[in-house]
C-alpha cells in the first residue's frame, strides 16, 4: 500500500496551507489570548469548502473521503490548533446525522453546516461518565409522541454556538450499551442550557461548554436512527473521529517542528547558529522523524476507513494512529520549546501554544489509555 496523495489531494493541501499561512497564522496569538471564536475565519473556510468537508455534495458539502479531510485537518492545525479546531469541529456530530438520520434532518441541517451558517455539537460525555460512555445517565422518557430529555452533558465542543445538537441519552435504564439512543435537539428548545467553559489550557479559540438538559421536549421524529441503537451507531464512526484527532496531532506537531526549525536557523550562540550544534540538529531530526511516522500511520488509518471493508481493522488502526500521533505531538512540541530556550516559555513565539494545544489530542475521542485498551483487546 503506497500512501501517496493524489494530485487532487495535494492541490487541496496547498490551498489549505496557503489559507493557514495567510489568514490563520497572523491572528492565531490574539485569538488564543482573547479566547475568541473565529467566526470570520469559519465563514472564509466555508467558502473554500473546508468546513465539515466530508458532507456529501448532494447536501452542499465537498464530499471528501477521510484521507482528504485528514489532510485538511492537518493543515488547519499546522497553522494554529485553536483556530484549526474551531473550523475543523464546526460540524461535530454531523456524521451521526449523515449516516443514521432521516432525510429531513440531512436536508435541513447538512447544507447549513457546510455553508458555515450553522454549527453542530455532539453531546456524549457527562460529569460522571467520560471514558465509560455506556454508563451515561442523561434520560430520555417518552411522553405521548414526544421524548423528554433530562441530564447534564460535560466538555461539549461548540456547546454555546451550536444550532443543533446530537444528544446521547438513556432510553432503557438499567441497560448499558443496549439502552442508549441518539436525539437531534435544536438548541433553541426550552430547557437546553449551555454554560461556557473558558478556562482551558489550550485550543482557546474553540468553543466549549457544559450543558444542562432540563425537561427538553423533542418530537418522536427527532430520534436519530433507532431507539436503543445509539451506542452501536456511535461506534460506527469512532474510527473516523479518532483518525481525525490523529490528523490534528500531526498538524500540531508539524507546526511545532516548523517553528523550531525556523528558530534554530536564526538564533546564534557562541558565534554560530544553534542549528549548527549537533544537539539541536539531532533534536530536529528526531522531531521530523516522529512527525512523519505519525503522518504515515494516520494516512494508513484513514485509508483503511475509506476502504470500508473491515471495521475491526479500521478501529485498530485509528486507535494506533491516535495514540501514536497524540503522544508524539506532545513530545515534539515539548522539544520545540527546548530548541527555543527561554523564548519558548513565553507567548512571543508559537512554541508554547503548540505545546498547550497539542495536549488535548491525548484526551478527547478516548484517552491514550482507552486507545491502548482497544488495541490490546484485538491482540490478546
Ligand atoms: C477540550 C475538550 C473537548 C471535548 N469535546 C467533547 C465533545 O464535543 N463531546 C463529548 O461528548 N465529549 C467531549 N470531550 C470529553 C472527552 O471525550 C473526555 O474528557 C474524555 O473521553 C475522557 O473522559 P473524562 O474526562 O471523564 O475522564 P475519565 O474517563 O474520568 O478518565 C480519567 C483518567 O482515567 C483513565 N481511565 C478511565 N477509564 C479507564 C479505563 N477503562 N482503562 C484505563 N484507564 C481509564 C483515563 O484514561 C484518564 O487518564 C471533550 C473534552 C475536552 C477536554
Amino acid at each position: 500500500m503506497a500512501f501517496q496523495l493524489s494530485s487532487e489531494q495535494e492541490a487541496i493541501r496547498d490551498v489549505v496551507r496557503e489559507f493557514g499561512e495567510n489568514e490563520i497564522r497572523p491572528v492565531a496569538r490574539e485569538h488564543d489570548e482573547e479566547k475568541r471564536y473565529p467566526h470570520d475565519l469559519v465563514e472564509q473556510a466555508a467558502r473554500y469548502d473546508l468546513v465539515a468537508p466530508t458532507i456529501p455534495e448532494e447536501y452542499g458539502g465537498a464530499g471528501m473521503d477521510l484521507l482528504t479531510s485528514a489532510v485538511v485537518t492537518e493543515e488547519l492545525w499546522r497553522a494554529d490548533p485553536g483556530i484549526g479546531s474551531a473550523i475543523g469541529s464546526r460540524g461535530f456530530g454531523t456524521s451521526m446525522i449523515r449516516k443514521f438520520g432521516d432525510e429531513w434532518m440531512k436536508e435541513e441541517w447538512l447544507p447549513k453546516v457546510a455553508a458555515g451558517e450553522s454549527a453542530t455539537c455532539s453531546c456524549i460525555s457527562e460529569p460522571a461518565h467520560g471514558s465509560d460512555v455506556a454508563g451515561i445517565e442523561t434520560r430520555a422518557e417518552q411522553d405521548g409522541d414526544e421524548w423528554v430529555l433530562n441530564g447534564d452533558k460535560m466538555w461539549i465542543t461548540n456547546g454555546t454556538i451550536a444550532d443543533v445538537a446530537v444528544v446521547m441519552a438513556k432510553t432503557t435504564p438499567g441497560e448499558r450499551h443496549r439502552g442508549i439512543t441518539a436525539f437531534l435537539v435544536e438548541t433553541d428548545r426550552e430547557g437546553f442550557e449551555p454554560t461556557k467553559i473558558d478556562n482551558k489550557l489550550g485550543i482557546r479559540a474553540s468553543d466549549l461548554a457544559e450543558i444542562r438538559l432540563d425537561d427538553v421536549r423533542v418530537p418522536e421524529e427527532n430520534v436519530i436512527g433507532a431507539v436503543d441503537q445509539g451506542f452501536y451507531q456511535l461506534m460506527n464512526f469512532f474510527a473516523d473521529g479518532r483518525t481525525s484527532v490523529a490528523a490534528q496531532a500531526v498538524g500540531a506537531a508539524q507546526g511545532a517542528l516548523d517553528a523550531a526549525a525556523e528558530y534554530a536557523g536564526e538564533r546564534e550562540q557562541g558565534g554560530k547558529r544553534i542549528s549548527e550544534y549537533q544537539a539541536v540538529s539531532h533534536k530536529i531530526a528526531e522531531m521530523a522523524t516522529n512527525v512523519e511516522a505519525a503522518r504515515s500511520l494516520t494516512y494508513r488509518a484513514a485509508s483503511v476507513v475509506d476502504e470500508g471493508n473491515d471495521d475491526q481493522l479500521a478501529a485498530k488502526f485509528a486507535s494506533m494512529a491516535k495514540l501514536f500521533a497524540s503522544e508524539h505531538a506532545v513530545e515534539v512540541a515539548d522539544e520545540g520549546i527546548q530548541v527555543h530556550g527561554g523564548a519558548g516559555f513565553v507567548t512571543d513565539h508559537p512554541a508554547e501554544r503548540f505545546y498547550r494545544d497539542a495536549r488535548i489530542t491525548k484526551i478527547y475521542e478516548g484517552t491514550s489509555e482507552i486507545q491502548k485498551n482497544i488495541i490490546s483487546d484485538q491482540i490478546l
